[in-house]
């Protein structure tokens, strides 16, 4: 789909939220209202089963410009292809193989991806939530930690949580958080694509030191993804931990060359 876009978009700008089969349209409205009050204002409706009316205005309570500026599509597919990552928020914890983070982490992640290019926020429907081939879709999954024996919000209301904790990443270190670092001076949290760098070169080093041996890698990369994603790195930071696993293939190779195993390089 093409999200109008230009240079000087905001990462705000940047930030979509897509409501994938909505059936009640005052909770479209609702959403609507959460969005705007955070300061977001890219709505995107996939397939709703009824059209905004009535109801959806008087949910919006002002925020009507954002459903009415709402591109309507047929499938997720179309809504999300420009995105460069796309979180899908679920009800039930560990629902999919996907990786799940806390509504503050991905926050983070969505806002430092956002700053070059479109991100996507995906809900899905108030009875059934998202199909599995939708969560396909999604590079992520965020849950946000409600009490298990009763875990699903209202879609608005997670409309809202979410965008409060994007809103607070956006004000970064303008917000006082004891559960958030703040990045030092003069570097910010890393991107995607430094974090994503840095996950390559730590699963090539596991496999040259035979850390697995013989072991599928996956589980293990799984909960190490999980935890440095948790430490919320800088750029610096990821520096450093590249420095070090470089080191760490240095002296595997060196190894390998003195044992003259092959594998090893
Ligand atoms: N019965 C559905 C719940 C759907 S609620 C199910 O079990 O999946 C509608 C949408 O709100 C969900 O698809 C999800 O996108 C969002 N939502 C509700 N509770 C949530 C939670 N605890 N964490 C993240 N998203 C949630």
């Amino acid at each position: 789909m093409n999200i109008p876009s230009n240079a000087a978009a905001t990462p705000a700008d940047c930030l979509r939220i897509v409501l994938v089969g909505t059936q009640h349209p005052g909770n479209i409205g609702a959403a609507a209202r959460a969005m705007k009050t955070m300061g977001l204002s890219r709505l995107v409706l996939v397939a709703p089963e009824k059209v905004p009316d009535g109801d959806t205005r008087a949910m919006a309570a002002g925020a009507d410009d954002l459903v009415d500026a709402a591109p309507v599509l047929p499938t997720l597919a179309e809504a999300v292809a420009d995105c460069h990552w796309v979180l899908g928020a679920t009800a039930r914890s560990r629902r999919v193989q996907l990786e799940e983070l806390h509504p503050r982490a991905a926050a983070q992640r969505a806002v430092a991806a956002a700053t070059n290019a479109p991100v996507a926020l995906v809900f899905g429907r108030e009875r059934t939530g998202l199909t599995n081939e939708e969560l396909q879709l999604c590079h992520a999954a965020v849950h946000i930690p409600s009490d298990p024996a009763f875990s699903s919000l209202n879609l608005a209301a997670a409309v809202q949580v979410l965008s409060y904790e994007l809103r607070c990443a956006l004000l970064g270190g303008a917000v006082a958080d004891s559960g958030t670092r703040t990045p030092p001076p003069g570097e910010g949290v890393a991107a995607h694509a430094e974090l994503e760098g840095f996950f390559g070169q730590l699963a090539e080093t596991l496999e040259q030191i035979d850390f697995h041996k013989g072991r599928a890698p996956e589980s293990a990369m799984r909960k190490l993804r999980r935890l440095y994603l948790r430490a919320n790195l800088d750029s610096a930071e990821v520096r450093l931990l590249r420095g070090v696993l470089a080191d760490a293939q240095r002296m595997a190779r060196l190894a390998g060359e003195a044992t003259g195993n092959g594998k090893i390089g």
